[in-house]
């Protein structure tokens, strides 16, 4: 069946949890839900980004605290292993060694966030790739110390002396060779190639905080991070979680809501996140390794998955493959279910959604128009 949707103003799609902050209803006004398990919520600014977490536990706040703590405590461990912007984060040591033109011991995590990323660069033919890292730099998408983007429009010239130094094919993991030191080894085939693991690392941030909250002992919680989510067990007296799709552009406009159960996971990549204008154009910050230019024609993509990490990867990747492509590798794929709003040759814009998430989906009436292609 092909449903077409329009919707008629510009829009985007960001993700948000309604009110109280997850499943909305769940929670009395006291915090408390019908069953005596309350409502514990931590949020704050780390990695760049605000990082969320609500859990669901009993009486003992402490405990709750405790667990939260723990989970924040993950999150900068791992801002100090994947990093760009921290100058002594692991990535950052390894992006600056390269010079030295011999391999350098690595963390073995961080080495294993690098090679699951090539397994996403695989799955999407190098439209999700870590290595975008001297694009992002030569288009102004690095935070200045002022955190605000230098939107810079590159020559064709000075794209092509870029483009050699990115492909993940540059990236080179091999074994230890001493016996004292097992970490295993790193380098770059290209002396200009830089990773920047900003369309993954929340992803797998999530997936690890949520870990410690398991091992912490907790049940049920919600762990958002700008948008990466990952949820587990249910909020109480619910079966799932309430996640809104709102539209940023028309401000408080929400499109419609669907829900997520035990152990799913859900990230949006969007146009309107981080971008510049220049000469009336806009130039959004998710950029097509293959061509060096920023994506045009993609507005976002939200992907559901069983993981926090692959949510992450391939709504950017998917945002880079576009309507046709993205949504063919969504169906491919078992466990991931998504929605692309594109902006059609005639200026319209128009929304893929899968089956799965087509069935879960309820648009609100403020979705205007709209025109779903499956
Ligand atoms: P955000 O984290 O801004 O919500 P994404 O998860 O889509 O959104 O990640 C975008 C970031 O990933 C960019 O800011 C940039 O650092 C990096 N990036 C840009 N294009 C790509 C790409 N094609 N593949 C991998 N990473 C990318
Ligand atoms: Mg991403």
């Amino acid at each position: 069946m092909k449903k077409c949707i329009i919707i008629c103003s510009v829009f985007a799609v960001v993700l948000f949890l309604f009110s109280s902050g997850v499943g909305a209803g769940a929670v009395n006004e006291d915090g408390s839900s019908g069953d005596g398990l309350k409502l514990y919520k931590k949020a704050a600014y780390i990695m760049g980004s605000i990082l969320e977490i609500s859990v669901y536990s009993g009486e003992d706040k402490k405990a709750a605290d405790n667990a939260i703590d723990l989970a924040f405590s993950e999150v900068g461990r791992l801002d100090m292993l994947m990093s760009n912007y921290k100058s002594n984060s692991e990535l950052n040591r390894i992006n600056n060694a390269v010079n030295k033109r011999e391999p350098e011991r690595c963390d073995d995590e961080l080495l294993r966030v690098i090679e699951l990323s090539a397994k996403f660069s695989r799955l999407t033919n190098g439209a999700f790739d870590i290595t975008v890292s001297p694009l992002v730099a030569l288009w102004g998408f690095n935070r200045g110390n002022d955190g605000d983007i230098k939107g810079y429009v590159p020559s064709k010239r000075e794209l092509a002396r870029v483009l050699p130094s990115i492909s993940y094919l540059n990236i080179v993991i091999t074994d230890a060779k001493d016996s004292n030191d097992r970490r295993r080894l790193i380098h770059f085939k290209n002396n200009f190639t830089r990773m920047d693991l900003g369309a993954i690392g929340k992803g797998y941030a999530v997936d690890r905080a949520a870990e410690v909250l398991k091992k912490a002992g907790i049940d049920s919680a919600l762990v958002n991070f700008a948008g990466n989510i990952f949820a587990f067990g249910t909020p109480e007296g619910r079966g799932t979680w309430k996640i809104g799709l709102k539209d940023p552009v028309v401000a408080g406009n929400i499109l419609g809501s669907f829900k997520i159960g035990d152990g799913m996971a859900v990230a949006t990549s969007g146009n309107y996140e981080r971008f510049f204008v220049m000469d009336g154009k806009k130039y959004t910050h998710i950029i097509d390794p293959r061509t060096g230019y920023p994506v045009r024609g993609t507005l976002s993509v939200t992907i559901i998955a069983d993981t926090a990490t692959t949510a992450d990867a391939l709504s950017t990747g998917v945002f880079v493959l576009g309507a046709e492509d993205g949504m063919k590798l969504i169906k491919s794929m078992d466990n991931v279910e998504g929605a692309i709003i594109y902006e059609t040759y005639d200026g319209n814009i128009a929304a893929r959604i899968s089956d799965g998430m087509n069935k879960i989906l309820e648009l609100s009436e403020t979705a205007g128009k709209i025109k779903i292609e499956n």
